[in-house]
């Protein structure tokens, strides 16, 4: 992955801005996306890695989720299915509540969007805490479904995510320090 010196240039010039006053380092992704060889080749190696592990499902977490899932889901020949915040999708959905450093969120899904049994990988842009996975997790569990895997491009291991996964296999293309 470092051997690629055009994308480790846009992971160290383009993603950072400091959010000084509450001392939280946002990871911006949205740099990758402007030039679509990087983007093209993030998306490739999610690509070369799911596309043979019988995933008929991409599940992708609001927001950022969505901008690598259905590049990833149309390329493995998957569904995408979007899990979404309260009140925006516009069927029936399950919720599944998880906790933030302050106070609770939620994710929605349309219930009938995914099977029992079905395979599934869901995709962040990043995971810190876990959360936010975890949530995903227990929602697609919830309708009988199998995740494989959670994927992110970029991983925050000091706050190690991975331990809230349930047991889940997670995968993250880099670990900015
Ligand atoms: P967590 O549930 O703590 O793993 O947080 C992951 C979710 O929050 C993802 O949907 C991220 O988009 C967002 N997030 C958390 N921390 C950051 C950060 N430092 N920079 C960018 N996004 C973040």
């Amino acid at each position: 992955f470092s051997s690629n010196s055009l994308y480790t240039s846009h992971l160290s010039l383009g993603f950072f801005f400091f959010f000084g006053f509450i001392g939280i380092m946002f990871q911006d992704i949205t740099t990758l996306l402007l030039d679509h060889k990087a983007f093209k080749y993030t998306v490739d190696i999610f690509v070369d890695r799911y596309r043979d592990m019988g995933i008929s499902v991409v599940a992708g977490v609001e927001a950022r989720g969505f901008m690598f899932g259905p590049s990833i889901a149309l390329a493995i020949g998957a569904k995408f299915v979007p899990l979404r915040k309260p009140k925006k999708l516009p069927g029936e959905v399950i919720s599944e509540k998880y906790e933030l450093e302050y106070g609770t969120d939620c994710l929605e899904m349309h219930l009938g969007a995914v099977q029992p049994r079905e395979r599934v990988l869901v995709i962040d842009d990043l995971v810190a805490t876990g959360g936010t996975l975890s949530a995903a997790i227990r929602l697609l569990e919830r309708v009988g479904a199998e995740v494989v895997e959670c994927a992110c491009v970029i991983g925050l291991p000091e706050v190690k995510g991975e331990s809230r996964l349930n047991g889940k296999p997670l995968y993250v293309l880099v670990e900015p320090r």
